[in-house]
């Protein structure tokens, strides 16, 4: 469970990013945060993985006070979420097996594991026939599927999606959300930050409004 209570944020140049921010996600839930640019969804993101540190207020994640965390303990934290970005982010000298590979190799996972994990992941995502790819041959909607295997194939247990189909045409938008959706049922939690009413219409489901930094509605559609 996520719990944000009272959270604001302010950069260091005095931008309020965050007011008074209540939000509560529930395991397994699948969660739409929308807002303009510049509304601080990002920020928000950026909170529950400790890039950044709340001005004031608290995050609790599954019972884990994040102030209180220890430096030492923020890694073994992250990986309780996959993070998915709008521009993929893949490695581009290095083919789809390698890249989803990697997040499996910077944990230390036996060759054993990633010969087992890669080419479940990519069967997930519909791309085990390229598995041999560099992600310049792929289409937008290809790549962002490479990112999705990699970002689940250590097995978190939340998924943030960041206008994960920002870079999309409609039609793999669409397809991108079907295949979130499909992993939500398997049991992640999904958090997925999007400005588009248009994907947000179509899928329904729990949907938290930010404008400039609140939170201006949070219901289910
Ligand atoms: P969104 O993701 O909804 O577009 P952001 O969370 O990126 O919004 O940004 C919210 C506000 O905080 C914006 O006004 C932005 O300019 C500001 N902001 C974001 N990151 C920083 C930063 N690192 N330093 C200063 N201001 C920032
Ligand atoms: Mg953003």
């Amino acid at each position: 469970m996520i719990e944000i209570l009272d959270v604001c944020k302010a950069y260091g140049s005095g931008n309020r990013a965050l007011r008074d921010i209540n939000i509560t996600i529930g395991d397994g839930e699948f969660v739409f945060i929308m807002g303009r640019s510049g509304s601080g969804k990002t920020t928000l993101l950026r909170l529950l993985i400790k890039e950044e540190e709340p001005s004031s207020g608290e995050i609790i994640v599954n019972g884990i006070e994040l102030q209180k965390m220890r430096r030492w303990q923020i890694p073994r934290y992250r990986r309780n979420f996959g993070i998915v970005f709008q521009d993929f982010r893949l490695l581009k000298d290095r083919n789809v097996f390698e890249n989803v590979a990697f997040a499996q190799r910077v944990v230390g996972a036996s060759s054993r594991a990633i010969r087992e994990s890669v080419p479940e992941m990519l069967t997930l995502v519909g791309l085990s026939s390229k598995y041999k790819s560099l992600p310049q041959h792929l289409s937008g909607g290809e790549q962002q599927r490479v990112a999705i295997a990699r970002a689940l194939v250590n097995q978190p247990e939340i998924l943030l999606a960041d206008e994960p189909t920002g870079n999309l045409d409609y039609q793999n938008a669409v397809e991108i959300m079907d295949l979130l959706w499909d992993i939500n049922q398997m049991g992640t939690t999904v958090v997925v930050v999007t400005h588009s009413q248009e994907i947000v219409d179509q899928m329904g489901g729990r949907v938290i409004t930010l404008d400039r930094g609140r939170v201006i509605g949070d219901e289910i559609r």
